[in-house]
């Protein structure tokens, strides 16, 4: 199989990715790294600094903004592998002709974001990220933390995405069913940490309730899965899903009832 334009080195499994992800990262967990010193040159750890200019305050949405993260997170994190050639960056506001869109996906399914895969007709793989307008946070500083953490756990789909040569839906070293397999659920932790410890931005990149919804999607057994090397809050994962489990077991009462009611059809 051909390995994707931009594709600096090419990864069999998401494992794989996150071994070399960890790898590359370790690598520049310094503050004297020339990447974190040009993040730290421009502030971009400093929120308010970006949305409180002398020209006036800026939307959190603010295009120029994200897009402007997105290249120094693609950088810092995805070494470049991200860029306009094969990632387009969308955000849906509340307002104006994307509305209705914005509702069913923002209030009624309650998703942050979302990346998706295109392989157009050349071949070249493409992904297309897209934020959904938050309206209900505070201010506008931990409006545009939210949309960064969404960023980035979008930016993760989109690099396994394109980059990962056996895409396959197993959890341990696939992408799994929903996304969050154990490749991402590393390379996000690494990501928060990194976040957190070296870019002084801390950032939510919603892993617990991503690993829930990805057993949930899967029907994986919860002794199956590797909490060791995931790094998640693993009691209230298992306690989401036990508790989600039942509630979706058949009543043994009703189950009893069935019996008799379905002779009395086949009599009848
Ligand atoms: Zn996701």
């Amino acid at each position: 199989m051909d390995i994707p334009l931009g594709c600096p080195f090419g990864h069999t499994t998401c494992w794989d990715t996150a071994d070399k992800f960890i790898c590359r990262l370790n690598g520049i967990w310094k503050r004297d790294n020339r990447l974190v010193r040009e993040w730290f040159s421009v502030r971009s750890n400093d929120l308010d600094y970006q949305l409180f200019t002398p020209w006036g305050i800026r939307a959190a949405e603010d295009h120029y903004i994200l897009q402007t993260y997105f290249y120094a997170f693609s950088k810092i994190f995805f070494g470049d592998a991200l860029n306009v050639q094969n990632c387009l960056l969308r955000v849906f506001l509340k307002d104006g002709k994307h509305e209705r869109q914005w509702y069913d996906v923002r209030c009624v399914k309650k998703t942050l974001g979302r990346s998706q895969p295109f392989t157009p007709s050349n071949g070249v793989k493409f992904a297309v990220i897209d934020i959904y307008q938050s309206t209900d946070l505070p201010n506008l500083n931990a409006t545009l933390r939210q949309y960064l953490g969404t960023l980035l756990h979008e930016m993760t789909h989109a690099y396994l995405s394109l980059f990962v040569l056996q895409l396959t839906s197993e959890f341990q070293h696939g992408e799994g069913t929903a996304g969050h397999g154990s490749g991402w659920m590393r390379i996000t932790y690494c990501i928060e940490k990194f976040c957190s410890q070296v870019l002084g931005l801390p950032v939510d990149l919603n892993r617990t309730f991503s690993l829930e919804r990805e057993i949930m999607a899967s029907g994986i057994a919860l002794r199956d899965v590797p909490f060791c090397q995931l790094d998640v809050d693993t009691a209230a994962v298992k306690k989401y899903v036990e508790e989600r489990r039942a509630l979706m077991r058949p009543n043994p009462i009703v189950a009893q009832d069935v019996g008799p009611s379905l002779k009395r059809q086949r009599q009848n």
